[in-house]
Parts: structure tokens; sequence; C-alpha cells
């Protein structure tokens, strides 16, 4: 069987490989609850090797001396307050938008999935903010990201390390091609977000209009979920009350190869790298106001062109990289594979009975559930 990838698991979910295969005999599948892996339909391939050669995982990596590190707070505080962080993802597309180009980032779609599209339009740029805790499908963004730099103009795209690697790979080092990347944990399974989305509605009895992960009525370090339903009632749930952040906490369903993510270290050659600046108030208290800042760090001369291009809206402090990577650790390591998570997938069938069952085995408290924890890791 032909494959693109001689070890599969090592496969971001891209999709780049589908989008450039000549003869569409690539189609991405389910593994592991939801996560989609590419798949090849041997009896149409012609071995022209395309898929290859775009594969981001396969590609050598062009490590990036990151140049310079900045806190950046957006002065409106009506756009700080609606991003995750200090709303420099969306200051970067405004001014990108504002020169005539485009931006690609994830949004959720009419269904709130999670996927990566393109606009020329400001007043979209709402649903590009937030952080979408879960992976995000990129299939809808490809034909858009080239048509954009076939017609000359300037792309910006913004996403997971392993996304901007796979775009790089894609397109190369075009000058209308900006990128910025975030410090990442990892992306989480996206059939359980749909799963956890049904359970709230079914729960409220209405359907859900609008879901933010980073909601910050209770602050920014202390952001919840915010739901709004059909009927324009709003419910906050508190991280710790939710199933999936203690899924998230205890790093169970991200994917495979997050935790052992081959895009740290800068080496996606993203122009601008993203994050939240916790720990921010060590350096400089005054920052702290607990309404979201971000963490820029600067990788190349096009980052830093389009840095400088909006501080007319924002406020930057320059803060030492040995810092930023000090609180930030993901910038150079995976998280740690949970030791329950081949137990997780083991029950976890994609359905609610199993997520149910799969929860409890891998996260159960009592000590009957530590038991048949223990066993079932045994065997
Ligand atoms: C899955 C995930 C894990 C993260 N882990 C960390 C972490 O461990 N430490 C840390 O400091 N920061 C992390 N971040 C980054 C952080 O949460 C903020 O996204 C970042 O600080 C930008 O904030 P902002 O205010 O500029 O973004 P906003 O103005 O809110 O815009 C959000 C930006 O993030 C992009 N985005 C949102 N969801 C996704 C997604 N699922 N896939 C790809 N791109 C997406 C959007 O396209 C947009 O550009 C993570 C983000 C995600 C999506
Ligand atoms: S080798 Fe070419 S034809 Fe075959 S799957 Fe890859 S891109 Fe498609
Ligand atoms: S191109 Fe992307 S989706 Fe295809 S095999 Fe490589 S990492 Fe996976
Ligand atoms: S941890 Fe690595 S592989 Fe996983 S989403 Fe982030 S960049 Fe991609």
């Amino acid at each position: 069987m032909k494959k693109i990838l001689e070890e599969p698991l090592q496969c971001v979910g891209c999709g780049s490989c589908v989008a450039i295969c000549p003869t569409a005999s690539i189609s991405m599948r389910t593994k592991e609850g939801g996560f989609l892996y590419p798949e090849i339909d041997q009896s149409t391939c012609v071995s022209c090797g395309k898929c290859r050669n775009v594969c981001p995982v396969l590609a050598e990596k062009a490590k990036k001396e990151p140049r310079q590190c900045y806190a950046l707070v957006d002065n409106r505080e009506a756009s700080r307050l609606k991003s995750a962080s200090g709303a420099a993802s969306i200051l970067f597309a405004e001014q990108i938008l504002e020169e005539g180009g485009v931006f690609c980032g994830c949004r959720l779609d009419e269904s709130l999935r999670a996927v990566h599209d393109v606009t020329d339009a400001l007043d979209t740029l709402d649903l590009y903010r937030d952080s979408k805790y879960v992976q995000s499908d990129m299939s809808l963004a490809w034909p858009k990201i080239d048509a954009a730099l076939k017609q000359g103009k300037k792309v910006l795209v913004s996403g997971a390390p392993c996304q901007i690697a796979a775009v790089k790979t894609r397109f190369g080092d075009r000058e209308e091609l900006i990128t910025c990347d975030f410090v990442c944990s990892g992306v989480p399974d996206p059939s359980v977000f749909e799963l956890y989305k049904k359970a709230l509605e079914k729960e409220q009895g209405k359907a859900i209009q609008s879901f933010y992960f980073r909601d910050k009525t209770n602050g920014w370090k202390k952001s919840n979920i915010r739901v709004v339903y059909d009927d324009g009632s709003e419910q906050i749930i508190e991280r710790k009350n939710s199933d999936y952040f203690r899924l998230f906490g205890n790093n169970l369903f991200f994917r495979d190869c997050c935790y052992n993510c081959r895009f740290k270290n800068f080496n996606t050659s993203a122009d601008l790298t993203v994050g939240d600046y916790w720990g921010i108030e060590r350096l400089y208290p005054e920052i702290d106001d607990d309404k979201g800042c971000s963490l820029v760090i600067v990788n190349t001369e096009k980052g830093e062109a389009l840095l400088s291009s909006i501080l007319n809206k924002a406020t930057v402090w320059q803060t030492p990289l040995a810092f930023a990577i000090e609180t930030h650790p993901k910038l150079e390591k995976s998280i740690p594979k949970s030791a329950y998570r081949g137990l997780f997938y083991k029950h976890y069938k994609g359905d609610e009975k199993s997520l149910q069952k799969a929860i409890k085995r891998s996260m159960g408290h009592s000590i009957l559930d530590k038991i048949i924890r223990k066993i079932s890791t045994i065997k």
C-alpha cells in the first residue's frame, strides 16, 4: 500500500497532500476519534510524488533565529476584550486587509466546526478572534490561498506551527506571503468538541448559536467558555466544571503528533509567533490589568515590518526572549503524553456513550475507577 509517511501517526492533518494531488487520489479519513489522516486510492495514483513534496513532516526545517520579543496590547479595549490575549493576531489581519490583502485564519463555520478560511472583509474579522481549542480543517483554505497568491495579493496566514510549516512547504518564501504561528499546546480531537456541543444542547434543550472558548467576563487569567443559544440566552461555564477542559488539562485528547511535535524551536519559519503573555506582570506590573496581553516574537524582517505598521493602534514593551522561553516552555517542548491516553482511545469510539466510558476509565477518581484503570493499563 502506498503511503505518504512511513509512520502515519506523524501526520499533522494539514490536508496539503489532498489539495495538491492532481488525480484526486487522496481522501482524509478519521482515525483515533475524529482526527483526519490521508488515505491513497492506489487505483488512480500516478506516483507523481507531489503529495510527499508538500508534506511539512518530510520537509527540511529552516530554523529562524528570533530577532526581538515584545508584550503587546491593542489600545482599543473593546477589541482586546474580544480576543484571546492582547489581540495581536487581529491587529496584523486588519493591517493586511487595509493594504488590500487577504487574511487566512481559523473560524467556527455555520455548524460550529473549526475551519481555516480566507477573508478580505474587515467586518468578518471578529469571527477569527478567540482560540478555538480544537483542530481546524484547512481544506477550504488551500485553494483560496493559492488563488490570492496567484492574483499577487498579500496573504497573511495565521495558524498552528505545523499549519504554517505546511503553508511554507507548499508556497515557499514568497514576498507576498506573511505567516504568524502561536505557542502551541497541541490540538484536541474535533469529534469530542462535536459531542460536547451536542451534550450542552441536550442539557439546555436549545441549539447553540455561538461558542467562545476564551470569554473574558471573569478576566483573561480566568477565562471561561461562553455559549450563546438560539433564544439569545447565554451560559458561562467555568473551565474547571467542563469535561472538555478536564480532558484538555489531562493531556488526553490531543492529536498523536502533538506529544512529539516537530515544529517547536521556531523551525516553522513563521514571520511572527504570538501567545498569551503569561507571567508578564513579573516584568511590567503596570500591564497586568487582566484584560489580555499578547506575546509577540518577531522572527523575520517581514514580521518586523508588519509589527511596525500597527504601532499606531497598539502599545508594546520589549522583553528578553529568554524570559518568553522561560514562561512558555511549549515554545521548545511538547506536552507530555498522558499514560491514560491509550486507555481513553481504547474506549472512545466517537459516540457519547463511549466518550463517557472513556472519561470515567481514564479520569475517574473513585478508588474503584483507579483500580480498573490500573488493571486496564497493565493489560
Ligand atoms: C489550540 C491552541 C493552543 C494554544 N496553546 C497556547 C499555549 O499553550 N500557550 C500560549 O501562550 N498560547 C497558546 N495559544 C495561543 C493563544 O491562545 C492565542 O491564540 C494567541 O495568544 C493569540 O491571541 P490574540 O489575542 O492575538 O488572538 P485573537 O485576536 O483572539 O485571534 C485568534 C487567532 O488564533 C487563530 N486560531 C484560533 N484558533 C485556532 C486553531 N484551532 N487553529 C489555528 N489557528 C487558530 C485565529 O486564526 C486568529 O488568528 C494556543 C492557541 C490555540 C488555538
Ligand atoms: S503520488 Fe501523486 S497521484 Fe499519487 S497520491 Fe500522491 S499526489 Fe496523488
Ligand atoms: S501533507 Fe499534511 S495531511 Fe498530508 S501526510 Fe503530510 S502532514 Fe499529513
Ligand atoms: S503541537 Fe505541534 S503538531 Fe500539534 S498542533 Fe501544535 S504545532 Fe501542530
